[in-house]
C-alpha cells in the first residue's frame, strides 16, 4: 500500500511505472505469446550458459533468530501494533516547520538539500540490517552506482534493506523491503487458512494448493473426511505430509499413510501443524524429485502490483524417487527437496553449471523440458496464474496489518517485498504451491569442507546469477528517482533530436540511466493481468469494509460496536435479522476464531471471522448459490450504501459549514440529522477491484 501521496497521484505514478516496466519488458520478452490460461508466459526458458556452484544454507548469523531465512518461521513475534504510534521520536516526527511529518509529504522534501532532489544524486540504501542478503545487495548497489550505508545513516535513506522483518528498524520515511505482517501471513497455518478461504469461494481456481487440515483443531475433520473417501474408494491409498507451523528447511516434517499414525498423535499434543495431501506423482528429472524457487516482488499492496522473476532455482532430491510406501516414507533425500537437508547427502552435487547438479536454474529445466516437446509457455502461464491467485489470497489480511502498523496520517515508510514461492510440478506439469517464504535466502555463497571439520565459504554462481538480478532489478523498480531520471533522459533526447548532426556523446542514446544494465529480469504480472483476476478479489473488498469499521487505529480486530455500525450503515438488519441476532452472530463467530488463532492479545473479531460472518449474511440475503455470487452481491450492496452515506456526509460537511457561516450559533448537528458516524472511519481505500458496480446485482 503506497502512502503519503493522494490516490490520484498514486494511480498516475503506478501507471507511469507500469508503462516504463512494460516497455523494458516488451523488449526483453519480444515474441512471447499468451498461454492457455490467457496469461502471457514470457519468463525463463532461454538456455543458461554460466556455470554455478552450490550454496550452503549456513545458519543465520544472528543467534536469537537462527532460522529466519528460507522458512522465515522462527522470526521474533510481531511487536504490538503501537510501534509507531507511541514511541516518542520528537525530532524525527516533526518536519522542518515543526509540523507532524507525513509520509512522502512536501515538508519532507523541503528539508532535503537541493542536490538530494536532483535526479543525479545517487539513491541511498541503508544496508545495516541486510544480514545474509548483504553480499548480493552490495553487488546490486555497485552495479546500479548507488550509495550504500552499511552502518546506517543519520539522515534518512531512500531505501532500507532488512534481512528479516519490517520491524528490524524504526523507519519513518523512504521505502523498506518488508511489509508488516508478511512473516505471520505466510506461516504454514495462516497461509493454509487464507487459501482455504479462497477455496470456499472459488474451488476450481484454487485447486493448485493440496488439500490441507489445520491441527489440532481440524484433526477430527481430517479423520472423518479421509474415512469417507476410503469408504467410497477402498483402493485409495493416500499419503499425507505433516508440517509443523513455524517450521522451515524441512524441519520436523514427516510423511504418514494413516491418520492413526503414532507420530501424528505426538504432534497433536505439542505444536500446531498442517497435514496435507502428499503429491505422489511429481515430475522427475534424472529420476529425481525437484521443486522450484521463484522470486516474486510485491511492489505495492494498494494498488496491487506484482512482478515475477524470469528465472528461479530448482532444488533436487539426492536419492531416486519412488512413490511413497511404508518402506520408504522416512527417506528424506527421496521425498524432501530442501537444500538444507540434501546438502548432507553423500550424493549431493555442487553445480558447476546452471543445468547440472543438485541446484540448477529453473530456465535450464524449462530448456530441457522444451527439448522434450513440453509446452513451456503453458507451464509459465499456469505458474503466473498460481502466483497472482496466491498473492490475492494474502493481501486482504496484509492490508489489515498495514493499517495497524502504519495508521493513515502517521509517519512511516512505503513497503515492498521479495517473496520466495516454492512450487512443485506434477508429472502432468500442473504447478502445485508448497509454500511462500517471506525471507527467501539471498545468500550467494556456500560452505565448502576443505578438510574434515574445516569449512570455507565459496561463491555459488547459480545463486549469484539468479539472486543478484532479483535484488538489483527490485531496486531498479523501486528507484525513487526513476521518474526524474527518465524525464531528464527524455529531455536530453529531445535536445539531441533538435540538434541536427549532433554527435555530442553526452547526449547520445547510451546516456540512458540504465544503458549499462541488462534488461530487467522482473516481469510485471499485475495489474497487467488484472482483468483476468480482479473477479477473485472479493475478500480484498471485504477487508476494505472491515478496515473502515475497525474503530481505534492500530487495532486488527473489530469490536461489537464496530460490527453493529457495519450492519447498520450497510442496512443489513431487517425484520428477519434483528440487532440482537447480529450480536449473537458476532459473539459466536468471534469466540470460535479467537480460540483457534494464535494471536490472542486483542479481543474482538479478526478479519477471517468477519469474512465468515459476511458469508453467513450473504447466504441469508441472496438465496441462489454459488457462494461467490452471493458474497459479491452483498459487497456491492454494502459499498452502495456506504457510498450514499459518504455522499450524504460530504454534503452535510459542506452544508454544515455553509450553514454555520450563515447562522452562527446554530447547532452543527442540526445541519445533518441523517448522517451516522462511522466508527474509526479511516477513508475506505478502494482500488480497481473494489469499485462498486451497483447495477450488477439486484439490490434487495
Ligand atoms: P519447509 O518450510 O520446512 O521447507 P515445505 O512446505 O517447503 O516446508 O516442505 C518441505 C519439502 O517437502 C518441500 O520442499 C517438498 O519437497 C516437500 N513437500 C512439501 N509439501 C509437499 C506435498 N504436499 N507433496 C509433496 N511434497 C511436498
Amino acid at each position: 500500500m503506497r502512502r503519503g501521496s493522494s490516490k490520484r497521484e498514486l494511480a498516475a505514478q503506478s501507471e507511469v511505472e507500469a508503462v516504463a516496466a512494460a516497455k523494458a519488458e516488451t523488449e526483453a520478452n519480444a515474441g512471447v505469446t499468451a498461454g492457455q490460461t490467457g496469461v502471457d508466459s514470457g519468463a525463463a526458458g532461454e538456455p543458461e550458459s554460466k556455470a554455478g556452484e552450490e550454496q550452503t544454507q549456513a545458519p543465520a548469523p544472528v543467534p536469537e533468530q537462527p532460522c529466519a531465512e528460507e522458512g522465515d518461521a522462527r522470526v521474533a513475534p510481531r511487536r504490538p501494533p503501537t510501534l509507531h504510534a507511541h514511541k516518542p521520536k520528537p525530532a524525527r516526527d516533526l518536519c522542518a516547520h515543526g509540523k507532524p511529518r507525513v509520509k512522502g509529504s512536501s515538508c519532507r522534501r523541503s528539508v532535503r538539500r537541493p542536490e538530494e532532489q536532483s535526479s543525479q544524486r545517487p539513491v541511498t540504501v541503508d544496508s545495516s540490517k541486510a544480514r545474509t542478503s548483504l553480499d548480493a545487495l552490495k553487488i546490486s548497489i555497485r552495479q546500479l552506482k548507488w550509495k550504500e550505508f552499511p552502518f546506517g545513516r543519520r539522515l534518512p535513506c531512500d531505501i532500507y534493506w532488512h534481512g528479516v522483518s519490517f520491524h528490524d528498524n524504526d523507519i519513518l520515511s523512504g521505502q523498506v523491503n518488508k511489509f508488516p505482517g508478511m512473516t505471520e501471513m505466510v506461516r504454514k497455518v495462516t497461509l493454509s487458512r487464507a487459501v482455504r478461504m479462497m477455496q470456499n469461494l472459488f474451488p476450481e481456481e484454487y485447486n493448485f494448493y493440496p488439500r490441507s487440515w489445520i491441527l489440532p483443531e481440524e484433526f477430527q475433520l481430517f479423520v472423518t473426511q479421509i474415512q469417507m473417501v476410503k469408504d467410497d474408494n477402498p483402493s485409495w491409498k493416500p499419503t499425507f505430509i505433516v508440517k509443523p507451523d513455524g517450521g522451515c528447511q524441512g524441519d520436523g516434517i514427516y510423511l504418514i499413510k494413516d491418520p492413526s499414525d503414532i507420530r501424528l498423535t505426538g504432534t497433536l499434543q505439542t505444536r500446531p501443524a498442517v497435514v496435507q495431501e502428499y503429491i505422489c506423482k511429481p515430475l522427475l528429472i534424472d529420476k529425481l524429485k525437484f521443486d522450484i524457487r521463484l522470486y516474486v516482488l510485491l511492489k505495492s499492496l494498494d494498488p496491487l502490483e506484482i512482478y515475477i522473476a524470469k528465472d528461479g532455482l530448482s532444488r533436487f532430491c539426492t536419492e531416486p524417487y519412488q512413490e511413497p510406501s511404508s518402506q520408504n516414507l522416512h527417506r528424506v533425500f527421496m521425498h524432501l527437496t530442501n537444500y538444507s537437508l540434501n546438502i548432507h547427502s553423500s550424493n549431493f552435487i555442487h553445480s558447476d553449471n546452471a543445468s547440472t547438479g543438485s541446484k540448477r536454474t529453473f530456465s535450464s529445466i524449462l530448456c530441457k523440458l522444451s527439448s522434450k516437446g513440453v509446452d513451456i509457455k503453458k507451464v509459465w502461464s499456469d505458474i503466473i496464474s498460481l502466483v497472482i491467485k496466491t498473492v490475492i489470497a494474502l493481501t486482504p489480511e496484509l492490508k489489515v496489518f498495514y493499517q495497524s502498523d502504519i495508521p493513515t496520517g502517521r509517519p512511516g515508510p512505503t513497503c515492498f517485498q521479495i517473496l520466495g514461492f516454492d512450487i512443485l510440478l506434477m508429472k502432468n506439469l500442473k504447478p502445485i504451491l508448497l509454500e511462500v517464504n517471506a525471507n527467501p535466502s539471498m545468500r550467494i555463497e556456500h560452505e565448502c569442507e576443505l578438510s574434515p571439520g574445516v569449512f570455507e565459504n565459496v561463491p555459488s554462481l547459480v545463486d549469484e546469477e539468479v539472486k543478484v538480478a532479483v535484488i538489483r532489478d527490485t531496486l531498479r523498480l523501486m528507484d525513487p528517482l526513476k521518474k526524474k531520471k527518465e524525464n531528464r533522459y527524455q529531455q536530453l533526447q529531445k535536445t539531441v533530436a533538435g540538434k541536427e548532426d549532433s554527435l555530442d556523446s553526452d547526449l547520445a542514446p547510451d546516456s540512458s540511466p540504465e544503458a549499462h544494465l541488462p534488461s530487467i529480469c522482473l516481469k510485471q504480472v499485475f495489474p497487467k493481468y488484472a482483468k483476468q483476476f480482479n473477479y477473485l478479489r472479493l475478500v480484498d473488498r471485504m477487508a476494505n469494509l472491515f478496515i473502515r469499521f475497525l474503530g481505534i487505529r492500530g487495532t486488527m480486530k473489530l469490536g461489537p460496536t464496530g460490527f453493529r455500525t457495519f450492519i447498520r450503515n450497510c442496512k443489513l438488519s431487517s425484520s428477519s435479522l434483528s440487532m440482537a441476532a447480529v450480536d449473537i452472530l458476532y459473539i459466536d463467530i468471534t469466540r470460535r476464531w479467537n480460540s483457534m488463532t494464535l494471536d490472542q492479545r486483542d479481543s474482538g473479531m479478526c478479519l477471517q471471522a468477519f469474512v465468515e460472518a459476511f458469508f453467513f449474511l450473504a447466504q441469508r440475503k441472496f438465496k441462489m448459490p454459488p457462494l461467490h455470487e452471493q458474497v459479491a452481491s452483498l459487497i456491492d450492496l454494502c459499498e452502495y450504501h456506504l457510498s450514499l452515506l459518504d455522499e450524504k456526509r460530504l454534503l452535510c460537511t459542506r452544508g454544515g459549514s455553509a450553514g454555520s457561516r450563515l447562522s452562527q450559533g446554530s447547532s452543527p448537528q442540526g445541519a445533518c440529522p441523517a448522517a451516522q458516524p462511522v466508527a474509526g472511519n479511516p477513508p475506505l481505500r478502494t482500488n480497481g477491484a473494489s469499485k462498486c458496480s451497483y447495477p450488477r446485482h439486484t439490490l434487495s
